[in-house]
Formats: structure tokens, sequence, C-alpha cells
């Protein structure tokens, strides 16, 4: 029996992703069953044996149980901090209670806040963290794939106001990340299909070994099969740490972290369009997304006419939004034009594009004419 355990273990070591920057670097790492021992995979990162978990109500119901038995089997003291699930979990009102809750816990400097959800939690725990007595230890455990491949990597959190989404917020880094790819197992295939955006998203922005691996492997991404998903994780999070550490606080004028952005001109304009209300999930507004930077480089004489109709090929064939027909509603240009105007990467007035030379090969530009997004925008399918 214990030689049987000892295999089993090594079948299931997770691999490694470090993420190294300047003042100070950390592991994600990527594997079946990590929230089940987190407690020992975590407690030599912990600075004193106290968390607070920070979750919410859906994913408190499929996964907080385990990782609670998790803790109280290392000794280490967890309390919950539950909010509703979605979008509107991200506001001043939401942060205001939870921060609140969490005080009143009476946590010390050293205790550690741990994220467990998907980016909506990852991104208001990861604020709390940065922000409760000046900033405490902080862990991501992602429970979706688009936290594990995009939001759980990076320092980036934060919430939304008014004005706008992610307006509020700071750069606070993990202390370590543990992405379980069984957790994916209860996510819904469109939420897999969102996270999934980002990861071609990747490949197209410099790796096009990534984005042949995505041709070959989508489908079984996209039907859950764990190896694929850890996989897929691995490579997504080895390619975001990479574009992390050379530009952690995007400060690069061209290049660096921007180019992360690819498509996401386009995709935030239509989720701004349509109001965040599950009509359109993020990856899928950054699906069409790519699609169009693809379509607007080819125009503009920057890329091959065949890397537009391989993205469009694979993207299709996965049942992936890239064109305006997916929707039931019609778009003007105008107005999606007017959304970019408001990016909050705007500079001297101008939009960030990130284009292609082809499938892995962006670059970043900010010489596009409205009249050129106008024109592109009308004959894919949107009105005047
Ligand atoms: P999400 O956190 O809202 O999760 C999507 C839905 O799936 C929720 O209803 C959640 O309850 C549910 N869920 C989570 N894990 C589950 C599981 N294992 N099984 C079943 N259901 C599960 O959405 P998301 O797509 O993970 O994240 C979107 C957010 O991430 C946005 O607010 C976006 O701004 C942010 N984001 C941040 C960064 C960053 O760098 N910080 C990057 C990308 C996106
Ligand atoms: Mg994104």
């Amino acid at each position: 029996v214990q030689r049987v355990r000892e295999v089993l273990e090594e079948y299931r070591r997770p691999e490694t992703v470090h993420v190294s920057l300047s003042h100070h670097s950390y592991d994600v790492l990527i594997g079946p069953d990590l929230i089940s021992r987190a407690g020992a995979r975590l407690a030599p990162h912990l600075p004193q044996k106290r968390v607070v978990i920070i979750t919410d109500a859906t994913v408190a119901e499929l996964h907080l149980p385990r990782l609670l038995a998790s803790f109280e089997d290392t000794g280490i003291r967890a309390d919950v901090i539950s909010v509703p699930g979605g979008e509107e979990s991200k506001s001043l009102a939401c942060y205001g209670e939870v921060m609140n809750q969490l005080l009143s816990t009476g946590i010390e400097r050293k205790t550690t806040i741990v994220a467990l959800g998907g980016g909506v939690v990852g991104d208001l725990a990861g604020f709390v963290a940065a922000t409760a007595l000046r900033g405490l230890p902080f862990v991501q455990i992602p429970t979706t794939l688009l936290s594990q491949v995009d939001s759980s990597v990076g320092g980036k959190t934060g919430i939304n106001a008014a004005a706008g989404k992610n307006l509020i917020g700071a750069f606070h880094q993990p202390i370590a990340v543990l992405a379980d790819s069984s957790a994916l197992a209860t996510l819904p295939r469109r939420q897999r299909v969102a996270g999934y955006a980002e990861i071609v998203k990747s490949g197209l922005i410099a790796d096009p070994e990534l984005f042949a691996w995505c041709e070959a492997h989508g489908h079984a991404v996209l039907d859950g099969d764990p190896a694929a998903l850890a996989e897929a994780v691995r490579q997504a999070c080895a390619f975001k740490a990479a574009v992390v550490a050379a530009d952690e606080k995007e400060q690069a004028s061209v290049g660096g972290r921007a180019l992360l952005n690819l498509g996401h001109t386009f995709g935030h304009a239509l989720e701004a369009e349509l109001g965040y209300d599950g009509r359109l999930l993020h990856g899928e507004g950054v699906s069409i997304g790519i699609h169009l930077a693809m379509a607007l480089s080819v125009e503009l004489g920057y890329a091959p006419v065949e890397d537009l109709h391989r993205l469009d090929r694979h993207l299709r064939s996965l049942g992936m939004p890239v064109s305006f027909d997916w929707f039931r509603e019609s778009f003007s240009a105008d107005i999606l034009l007017r959304h970019m105007t408001r990016d909050k990467k705007m500079q001297d007035g101008k939009v960030a594009f990130v284009l292609l030379r082809g499938i892995g090969k962006a670059f970043t530009t900010r010489e596009i004419s409205s009249e050129t997004v106008r024109n592109l925008l009308i004959r894919e399918g949107c009105c005047p």
C-alpha cells in the first residue's frame, strides 16, 4: 500500500510555474486535488497559522468543505467570508462589507487572505488583502479556467466603480497560487469556453506552439479533460508569468504587459455595451475581439489572410463567437467606438490597439484611426 501511495503521489505531483518579479517571486502549482491538500502545500508559506478565506456562495457549496478540512488537518485556523456570486460583488459596497467583516474577526498583519473562487473573488479578495492593515499576505486558489490562466497570475487586484470596470485597484502579488484542475470539473462549459479564449489569445500574442497545441487539443480542454486542462493552464500561466516578469506594472511604452490586451479593446466595448449582465462573458468578448484584431491586421497589410482563416476555423470549430451574427442584438459601430475611447488604457486621447503580424507576432500601436476601425466594424456586420 505504501508503494502504491508513493506512485500515486508521484502521478499527482503538481507542475510548478515560477513567477519571478523584481521584489517578489512565487510559485503557481497546477495539478489535481490541490484544494484537498492546500493545508500541507501552503503551510510552509504562511507567516501565521491563520487564514481568512474569501469565496462566493456557489464555490463555497462545491469546494469549501474540502479546503476547510485540509486546513483543519494541518492546524491552520480558517475563518470564512462569503459573497454572492457574480460581477456585482466587485462593488465598493461589497468591498466595504467584506472589509468590516474581516476587521471584526480580529486579524493581524500576518493573517493570510485566501481567495477561493473565480476572477471576481480573486480581484475582490486581492484588493481587500492589498488594503486591509496596509497589506496582508495573499493566496489565490482560482476555480475557473479564466482565473487559473489569467487573473490569478500578475498581481492585478481591484473592484469596479460607477465610471467603469476595475478602476479602483492595486498591484498586490500573492505568496502562492494553487490551480486545482479537479475544481474545473464542476465548471459549466460556457465558463470553460470563456477561459479558453484567453489561452488562444496567449498563443496568438507570442507563442505559435501554444496556438498549434490549442488546434490539436482545444476540444479536449472544452470537454473538461483533466489532463488537457492542466496542460493548457500550465502553458498559459507560463506565458503570462513571462510577460508579467518583463513588465510587472505595465510601464513599457511598447509591447510588454499591454500585449495581453489583444482582442480586449473590442471585447471591452462589447461588454460595456451589453452591461455585464451575463449575456456576454468576458472571454466571449475576447473571442470575437481576437478575430477583429486579426481582421484589422490583415486589412492593414500586417498579417497574411491565411492566419485569419486559420484562427476563425479554430474558434468556429469550438462554437466560439467569431462574428456579430453570434449575438441576438445588433451593434452600432459608432457606439462601440465611443466605448473604446473610454478605455482606461487611453493615452493622450489615442486608443491603444494590439495588432498581429501573424499568429504569435503581436505588437502594440496607437496609430489606428477611428475611421479605419469604424469601417472594419461596419464590414463585419455592425450598423453605422
Ligand atoms: P467569476 O469569478 O464570476 O466566476 C464565474 C462563475 O462561475 C461564478 O458564478 C462563480 O460562482 C462560478 N464558479 C467559479 N468556480 C466554479 C467552479 N469550480 N464550479 C462551478 N462554478 C464555479 O468569473 P471569472 O470569469 O472567473 O472572472 C471574471 C473576473 O475576472 C472579471 O471581474 C474580470 O475583471 C476579472 N479579471 C481579472 C484579471 C486580473 O488580472 N486581475 C484578469 C482577467 C479577468
Ligand atoms: Mg481578459
